[in-house]
């Protein structure tokens, strides 16, 4: 899929999109407590992505069989919801979820701590956060997917995590999925030059131990090889003339 320039009027639709997926997340994240399923909070976010007039688009892609991606501690992405898979207090949880408004996608993912959690997983989700802040701050015309990928790598170094290969940031639009990839780990290739316009999910994908990943037997859900803990934070954002805007995030 190639790369696409959105005109300002997709730009203020996708921003919609965006917007009213922050409010998926902020939904999600004051109902999660111990106790819930995977599948719970699968049915809250597909409820509130309705309510807000979006369609899910993890439903059925690729066959993928829900519409949110929860996915505990070990489990790096596409946890499949599961009414028995119950969280529990200390868990962390990363939820990932995108939304169709008006034909256009938006992409987000957040770690959330579930009560009380370890001094080793609190470092890791707020580590993870900050590599996409320090990735986001190089995502400006002129520049290269691979100066975005290098600050993420460089930010998650320092604190010797494993970072995901298997999987990376990518454009995102009227698909999902579209070009240029964003890795989240050191590129010596630059990738195509960013313009205004361009509309970007920004994701890494932090692990505390080895960056090596195997695929369950669902065919779906990623674990980190070591079973340590795994964080992710994505946002879905736009590339402008001056600083990028986060179309996710709503203050
Ligand atoms: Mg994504």
């Amino acid at each position: 899929m190639a790369i696409t320039i959105k005109s300002e009027r997709e730009i203020a639709l996708m921003r919609e999109s965006g917007h009213r997926l922050s409010k998926v997340f902020d939904g999600m994240q004051a109902a999660l407590r111990p106790g819930m399923s995977t599948k719970d909070i699968d049915v809250i976010g597909e409820k509130l992505i309705r309510s807000l007039g979006g369609i899910p688009n993890f439903l059925n892609y690729n066959g993928f069989p829900a519409s949110i991606c929860v996915s505990v501690n070990d489990e790096v992405v596409h946890g499949i919801p599961d009414r028995h898979r119950i969280i529990r207090e200390g868990d962390i949880v990363s939820l990932d979820a995108g939304m169709i408004w008006k034909g256009w996608h938006s992409d987000a993912a957040r770690t959330f701590a579930v009560g009380s959690i370890s001094p080793e997983a609190e470092q890791l989700v707020r580590v993870t956060r900050e590599c996409f802040f320090e990735g986001i701050r190089m995502a400006r015309a002129g520049n290269y997917p691979h100066d975005i990928s290098n600050a993420i790598a460089d930010h998650a170094d320092k604190y010797g995590y494993g970072i995901v290969e298997d999987l990376v940031g990518h454009g995102i639009g009227t698909h999902l999925h579209e070009d240029p990839e964003v890795p989240n780990f050191h590129m010596k290739s630059r990738g195509p030059k960013l313009r205004a316009g361009m509309t970007l999910a920004i994701e890494p994908m932090i692990n505390i131990g080895t960056s090596e990943v195997e695929w369950l037997d669902n065919d779906w859900t990623v674990v980190t090889m070591d079973g340590s803990l795994s964080a992710h934070y994505e946002n879905t954002i736009l590339i402008t003339d001056g600083d990028p805007e986060i179309l996710t995030l709503v203050d």
